[in-house]
């Protein structure tokens, strides 16, 4: 059933019921999954779909990301939506080092991931946010959309459960 799918572990049969065996660590990246506190950072118009999608209509919340924070010691994941430029990359930097770790990062939209428009001719403007802080989950777009940022989070979700073994992830223009 839909139970038994969700949590880590199998269900034996017993008389009176059953007993779930399970790993500690699966059952801790579960519920790590399921409870990701996102740290907003939005600097410019990707922020605009990022509020879109925690806002009713895309309501991010139905898959465990409602908990936003405007502070790095209380959130695990990190996303960027919008330009960084030169003089805001400490400002990046100090926030990622203050969240608790384990910690993600997703860089949405092109500006975030490679400096987007602003990549040719423009000295001001970081060429993506790895070269500031490591990161976890590419979105592609100019900006995404909202599905594409809870296409990213459930990516996230997945590479969590999976013990963050997964390698990097890039989630195309959608
Ligand atoms: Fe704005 Fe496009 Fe950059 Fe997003 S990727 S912050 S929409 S210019």
């Amino acid at each position: 059933n839909t139970t038994q799918e969700a949590f880590p572990g199998q269900v034996h049969q017993a008389p009176g019921g059953g007993i779930l065996v399970s790993k500690l660590d699966e059952v801790i990246n579960w519920a790590r999954a399921n409870s990701l506190w996102p740290l907003v950072f939005g600097t410019s118009c990707c922020a605009i779909e990022m509020m879109s999608t925690a806002a009713p209509k895309y309501d991010w919340s139905r898959f465990g990301f409602e908990v936003a924070r405007a502070t790095p010691r209380q959130a695990d994941v990190i996303i960027i939506a919008g330009t960084i430029v030169n003089k805001m990359a400490p400002v990046l930097k100090r926030l990622y080092d203050q969240m608790p770790d384990p910690k993600y990062v997703v860089a949405m939209g092109a500006c975030a991931t490679s400096g987007g428009p602003f990549f040719y001719n423009t000295y001001s403007v970081v060429k993506g946010a790895d070269h500031v802080i490591p990161v976890d989950v590419y979105i592609a777009g100019c900006p995404p959309r909202p599905e594409a940022l809870i296409h990213a989070l459930i990516a996230l979700q997945d590479k969590i459960k999976a013990g963050g073994r997964i390698d990097k992830i890039r989630i195309e223009k959608q």
